[in-house]
């Protein structure tokens, strides 16, 4: 990155990215295996030091996504997660084992509230329990890193033994998580100082933070923790995490990009990631950015007023402290139509954050003819709808064949559905349902079998103007079967809004048909 403020005796900051991880326990955003390989390669890409690709103890999804992220990224640092004990310990490094650069990151809680309600454990024993578990892993690996969970809250005597005794046993890496969301800036910058003045051997190990948004404080509080000489920071695309989530990167990368006058601070990201990243994760988890939020919303560089319209035009710094197009913002996305030829779509595609592999390329050319075929100009939302489609492909039990449909308000639709089931063509005409959508969802549950609650509709559109794609997101509850109680997201693109929706529904029903290993819920950093 080039710094945008240069000046002397500037540090790094290792940027440790847990979207994978911690982001993932946002409610709703469980990736598939598919879509977790993409994202760590979007990562790489990004810029980050530290990948945390998952629990591997949690389920067989986490050991597998784990695994083939430690095959596959070399040049990155990979990291899997386990609490203190053996079991955990060798899951997680069996699953890390392939890994160019592996990084175990072992948690225990050490505040007060979790010691004596949570593990019942004393000092005493949780000391020697996070000795134990670091030594483990500092066995099977010579990157490790230790949490002790809720460290904001624990009493600053003890965590100062805690550190000093895990960096001991042979952590390279200590990380303080603020597990709650708790903390406040000068609180956390008061808990670093305290540690780098009073842990005898601090120096040997890389000071990180971990911090939760529950009070809006996630990046304020990690900058703080940055002031006081922190080295590595804990954070998600998007601020995905738990609750109300975790420090956003693209937040707390631009603002020690920015204001590097004041932080004397670089990372290793490349800044002109952030949106493409950005939009990459929130096109794979379902869950949107807000318009207004920071640096990478739709509304982060609109200037509305007349005054700052008039300044911005007269000098962009009037009004503006970072570039759009240093976060990666398009200034024009009006791009390719009918007649634009595979190499332009590979390349369009692989400028926002796709790399079509020689087996996808023509999946996504037949599909970006047809849809030039529909609509004339194919824009870049466009474009990566297609290629997202082809990313989150998840084997389909029953795939969408057409709908023919006859309503009229007031009365009861009659939908005539089509789909093939393992191959094998199939359909269902049922009358009932308020409007075409409800429709469509009940002819999907009588053809599958399938009960579902849902939870969550929503249609956009991909890009402007009347032709253009419609995008629904759908999130349905499983009402019986293995899971009950699941919620499976489901995404449907098309320039027809009832087949968008038809897809969508699909998608999720899909993910419940296809089933799914029962996730373990273990207290995290
Ligand atoms: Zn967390």
């Amino acid at each position: 990155m080039t710094p945008a403020n240069p000046g002397p005796e500037a540090r790094t900051v290792r940027i440790f990215d847990t979207t994978l991880r911690d982001g993932e326990q946002s409610p709703g955003a469980s990736m598939n295996l598919t879509e977790k390989v993409e994202i760590a390669q979007a990562l790489v890409q990004l810029g980050v030091d530290v990948i945390e690709a998952g629990f591997p103890i949690a389920s067989p999804g986490d050991f597998a996504s784990v695994r083939d992220i430690a095959r596959t990224v070399s040049t990155v640092t990979v990291c899997g997660l386990a609490r203190c004990n053996d079991t955990d310990i060798d899951r997680a490094w069996e699953a890390l084992a392939a890994a160019a650069r592996p990084r175990i990151h072992v948690f225990l809680a050490t505040s007060s509230i979790h010691r004596e309600f949570k593990l019942r454990m004393t000092e005493e024993e949780v000391l020697a329990r996070a000795v134990a578990g670091v030594r483990r892993a500092r066995n099977l690996c010579a990157d490790v890193e230790f949490s002790p969970e809720d460290a904001a809250r624990t009493e600053i005597d003890f965590l100062c033994r805690v550190v000093e005794a895990v960096i001991d046993a042979g952590a390279t890496t200590v990380n303080i998580p603020d597990t709650v969301g708790y903390a406040t800036p000068s609180q956390m910058r008061h808990v670093i100082a305290s540690l780098r003045d009073r842990v005898p051997n601090v120096d040997r190990a890389v000071i990180s933070v971990h911090c939760h948004d529950d009070l809006g404080l996630a990046v304020a509080n990690s900058l703080a923790a940055v002031e006081a000489g922190a080295g590595q920071i804990e954070c998600t695309i998007n601020g995905l995490g738990e609750r109300a989530g975790n420090c956003s990167l693209e937040e707390v990368v631009m603002a020690l990009r920015t204001r590097r006058d004041h932080y004397h601070v670089d990372t290793g990201v490349v800044t002109q990631r952030l949106v493409p990243t950005s939009r990459l994760v929130a096109n794979i988890t379902g869950i949107q950015v807000p318009r207004n939020k920071a640096v990478v919303g739709r509304n982060a560089f609109a200037h509305e007023s007349g005054i700052h319209q008039d300044g911005m035009l007269k000098e962009r710094r009037t009004y503006e402290i970072m570039r759009p197009e240093d976060v990666g913002l398009e200034r024009t996305d009006l791009v390719l139509g009918k007649h634009s030829g595979r190499a332009a779509l590979a390349d369009r595609a692989a400028a926002l954050g796709y790399r079509l592999t020689p087996e996808q390329l023509p999946t996504v050319f037949e599909r970006f003819k047809a849809l030039a075929d529909r609509k004339k100009e194919i824009y870049d939302g466009d474009i990566a709808a297609l290629c997202e489609q082809q990313f989150a492909a998840l084997p389909e039990h029953f795939t969408f064949e057409g709908y023919s449909l006859s309503c009229a308000s007031g009365s009861a639709p009659t939908v005539e559905l089509r789909v093939l089931q393992s191959g094998a063509p199939r359909s269902v005409t049922v009358t009932a349902g308020d409007g075409p959508i409800d429709g469509i969802f009940l002819a999907i549950e009588k053809l599958t079998g399938i009960q579902t609650v849902c939870r969550d509709f929503r249609v956009q559109a991909v890009t402007v103007g009347k032709d253009a794609q419609a995008e629904v997101t759908v999130e349905l509850e499983q009402v019986d079967g293995e899971r009950p109680g699941a919620v499976h997201r489901g995404r449907g693109v098309s320039t027809d809004s009832l087949e968008a929706s038809a897809k969508a529904f699909l998608a999720a029903i899909n993910r419940v048909a296809l089933g799914g290993q029962p996730r373990l819920h273990p207290q995290r950093t």
